[in-house]
């Protein structure tokens, strides 16, 4: 068997290592290289801190195989787990309490905090800029070496990894994939992973199958270091405004992703002026220092927010995308469930992309 998988990001890799594991032959066709996607650009929060289910089943293994693959690669994840720090405004906090409930039920360790307590945590916090939050399990990790990590990881299980290879179209017979073409040539292949991210619906169309998913871009930066003293990651679901420090200093933080109509990874003016204002709101002492840098990307999030994964109506080509903005604490977890329906034609309900097909309307009433 062979398996094409489109993009080298960490769902993408995820799902070829846990293929080439079990002996398959496996490619990957990226377009730029391995860290142009949201991997190679996002803050690195990891948490079981969900609001469904589901995800806090994935983000749980997800944390489980990086702590397993570390050791197997040889890579250092840099995986800091000093806690996830959701904090909140007003009605925000009843979502809080909501979504706490639910992770308790599944055994998360997570408990309330007051804001007082949150300065006692973060020397600095401004206790009068939340009216509360819930701190539980999770922390940062540093998404390069886990790229890298899963790169090598690959590559020693004999995957072939093409960068600069765009994904242009695919071969179809008779309602079967049969091929991918890329730089003028048609590979065949007998499955095709779209693990292309933002890139999906493109990908999806190229295929002649519907996906729902949205665009979403989301900007970020680094300010000039300070002594370490964020320990947790903080995300105000509030504001949309989340903050982390790495353990060299560098205060990395942004504000969560909106809607965009393309993949466009471009810096704005504005971005610096609301995470500004609404980072030195939570921690003052973070005014008027400089910002180093700053970036944006692109990630895909499906119509109700879990991850679309499995065969689609095209025999062959299968969706393993729509990860949101959770997609390092998931994608682990997703390698391993792609594998499944390749390879033991296993059926996950809840994630598969036949979900968003209604029965078409008639005008019978
Ligand atoms: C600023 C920011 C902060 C974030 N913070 C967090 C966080 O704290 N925690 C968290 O869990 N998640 C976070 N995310 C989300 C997370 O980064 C994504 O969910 C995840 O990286 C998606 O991985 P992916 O492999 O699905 O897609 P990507 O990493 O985007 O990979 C897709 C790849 O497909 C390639 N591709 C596209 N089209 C083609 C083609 N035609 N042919 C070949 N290759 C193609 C692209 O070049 C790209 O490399 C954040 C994202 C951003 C942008």
């Amino acid at each position: 068997m062979k398996v094409a998988v489109i993009g080298s990001g960490i769902t993408g890799l995820s799902t070829a290592h846990n293929l080439a594991k079990q002996g398959v032959e496996v490619v990957i066709f990226e377009k730029k290289t391995y860290l142009y996607g949201a991997s190679g650009r996002n803050s690195g929060g990891i948490t079981t801190m969900m609001d469904r289910k589901e995800l806090i089943e994935l983000a749980k293994r997800s944390i489980k195989i990086y702590d397993d693959i570390q050791g197997e690669f040889s890579f250092n994840f840099l995986f800091r787990k000093d806690g996830y720090l959701k904090v909140a405004d007003g009605f925000d906090m009843g979502r809080l309490e909501k979504e706490c409930r639910l992770q308790r039920s599944m055994g998360v360790k997570v408990r309330e905090i007051d804001p007082f307590e949150i300065r006692e945590i973060v020397p600095g916090f401004n206790p009068e800029s939340v009216d509360g939050g819930f701190i539980g399990e999770g922390g940062v990790i540093f998404p390069w070496p886990v790229i890298w990590g899963y790169v090598e990881g690959c590559r020693k299980l004999g995957v072939e990894i093409m960068r600069n290879s765009e994904v242009k179209g695919f071969e179809v017979e008779n309602g079967e994939l049969k091929g991918v073409k890329v730089k003028d040539e048609t590979i065949k292949v007998d499955f095709v992973i779209n693990a292309s991210g933002a890139w999906s619906v493109l990908i999806s169309k190229l295929a002649g199958v519907e996906l729902r998913n949205r665009i979403i871009k989301e900007e970020i930066c680094v300010i000039e270091s300070l002594k370490p003293f964020i320990d947790p990651y903080i995300l105000n679901i509030s504001t949309g405004v989340y903050i982390s420090q790495s353990a060299r200093g560098e205060v990395v933080g942004g504000v969560v992703g909106r809607e965009a109509t393309e993949p466009d990874t471009s810096s704005t003016l504005d971005f610096l002026i609301g995470y500004a204002k609404g980072a030195a709101e939570m921690i003052p002492l973070l005014k008027g220092l400089s910002v180093l840098r700053q970036w944006a990307g692109v990630y895909d999030a499906s119509p109700d927010g879990l991850p679309v994964v499995g065969e689609t109506e095209l025999k062959g080509f299968v969706q393993a995308n729509g990860l949101g903005r959770r997609g390092m604490s998931l994608a682990p977890a997703i390698g391993e469930i792609v594998a499944k329906i390749v390879l033991k034609g296993k059926e996950y309900d809840e994630f598969s992309p036949s979900r968003f097909q209604f029965p078409e309307r008639t005008t019978e009433n």
